[in-house]
């Protein structure tokens, strides 16, 4: 199958740190792929290098066969490379339901432009997308006096609400209780894949990594050292030495 992301030479480096040296991969459309490695791996770097919030050394990422190194992060998002974002402080006060409109309104500009209340048009789609991730008893609620679960499946409508055609989530479950990270990494899962979204995520809990990504890279001191299917990776013997600690 034609790679939607096809990652190549990637590499970074801060200093005399090489972050990121010479990495290969492809992201499937439709695909959950795993980053897994130490901290200090390079996998924050290799998300940041793919968003456009850092510019690479070497390498290029294209989507779709088209190079997205050079492009500022907007138009990286704009072009369907979607990812989590934190509610910023500015937007707390607002409800959740009205962050998931400004999200869809700046999705949609070009009408938002012909239409001064194109808000209240996207009230059904945000209402239908806080649906899906079990949010929408909390609709009117401020952003700011939510949960921090919960704040975690507004972070995922957000998201969704650009219509991505892939997601990168960098620790998406970060802080949350191992019930809790299960939970909204299976809601995850089943959103994607219903969608036909392509995913790249990094996670710490190898239970959420097992059990959801179709395939598993691995990152130590930057350079990818196994790739495959989660059986594979899991009986490798590098990885077993470097990561998997067994
Ligand atoms: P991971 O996400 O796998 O934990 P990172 O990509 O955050 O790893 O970091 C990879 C390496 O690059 C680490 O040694 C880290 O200290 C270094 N690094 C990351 N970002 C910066 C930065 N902005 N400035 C300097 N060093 C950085
Ligand atoms: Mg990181």
């Amino acid at each position: 199958m034609t790679a939607l992301l096809q990652v190549r030479g990637l590499s970074k480096a801060f200093g005399g740190v090489q972050a990121v040296r010479a990495v290969d991969f492809d992201l499937k459309p439709g695909e959950l792929l795993a980053m897994i490695g130490p901290n200090g791996a390079g996998k924050s770097t290799c998300f940041n290098l793919i968003n456009g919030q850092l510019q690479p050394d070497a390498g290029s990422v294209r989507l779709a066969g088209e190079e997205m190194i050079g492009l500022t992060p907007r138009r990286i998002w704009r072009l369907g490379v979607g990812r989590t974002f934190q509610i910023a402080a500015a937007f707390a006060s607002m409800s959740v339901r009205e962050n998931v409109q400004m999200v869809l309104i700046a999705h949609h500009r070009r009408l938002r432009a012909l239409l001064p209340s194109a808000a209240a048009l996207y009230r059904d789609e945000a209402m239908a997308l806080l649906e899906q991730v079990g949010m929408a008893g909390q609709a009117e609620r401020a952003c700011g006096i939510l949960a921090y679960g919960d704040i975690k499946r507004v972070e995922l409508a957000l998201a969704l609400a650009a219509a991505p055609r892939m997601l990168l989530m960098d620790e998406p479950t970060a802080g949350m209780a191992p019930a809790e990270r299960k939970a909204l990494m299976a809601l995850t899962a089943s959103i994607v894949r219903e969608r036909g979204i392509a995913v790249l995520f990094t996670e710490h809990d190898m239970d959420v990594v097992f059990g959801h990504a179709d395939r598993i890279m691995v990152l130590d001191r930057g350079q990818k050292i196994a790739e495959g299917e989660p059986e594979a990776v899991r009986a490798d013997p590098q990885v077993q030495a470097s990561y998997l600690g067994s």
